[in-house]
C-alpha cells in the first residue's frame, strides 16, 4: 500500500509499478517509496551513554531521496526520524521500514521494534 504523508491518504496503485512518486490528490513527493528502495549510504554514531543512532540514506526508482534515522539502544532500535527529498514526515505510521533498510540495520546488531511487536523484552 502507498501512503501520501502529506494529506495522509493511502493508494492501492494496484497493476502500475512503481508509481510516478507524487500525491495524485496534492501533488506532494513526499509519498512512500516507487519501487525498490536501493541504500546508498549508511552512517552511524554512538554515544557514550549506550545509545546509537544509525541514519540510512536510500533512493527509489524515481531518485527521491529517503533518509532514515534509527536510535538504538541494547540491540533494539526503533525509526525516530525520516525525511523524503529533505521533507521530515510523521514516524507514527502504519507504514514499517522497508526491508532494505531493516537489512543495513540489522548488519549493525540492532533489531527494529515497530508498535506491533514491541511487547517481548
Ligand atoms: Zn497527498
Amino acid at each position: 500500500m502507498e501512503h501520501c504523508f502529506a494529506c495522509e491518504t493511502d493508494y492501492g496503485y494496484l497493476g502500475t509499478a512503481p508509481h510516478d512518486g507524487s500525491c495524485p490528490a496534492c501533488g506532494s513527493t513526499t509519498v512512500t517509496p516507487a519501487g525498490e528502495l536501493g541504500v546508498v549510504d549508511t552512517t552511524t554514531w554512538e554515544s557514550a551513554n549506550g545509545l546509537s543512532t544509525i541514519h540510512v540514506t536510500a533512493t527509489d526508482d524515481r531518485s527521491r531521496l529517503f533518509e532514515f534515522v534509527i536510535a538504538a539502544r541494547r540491540g533494539r532500535g526503533k525509526l525516530v526520524c525520516l525525511a523524503i527529498d529533505g521533507v521530515t514526515v510523521p514516524t507514527e505510521t502504519v507504514w514499517s521500514v522497508p526491508s532494505a533498510v531493516a537489512t543495513r540495520v540489522t548488519a549493525h546488531g540492532v533489531r527494529i521494534s515497530d508498535s506491533m511487536s514491541a511487547q517481548s523484552p
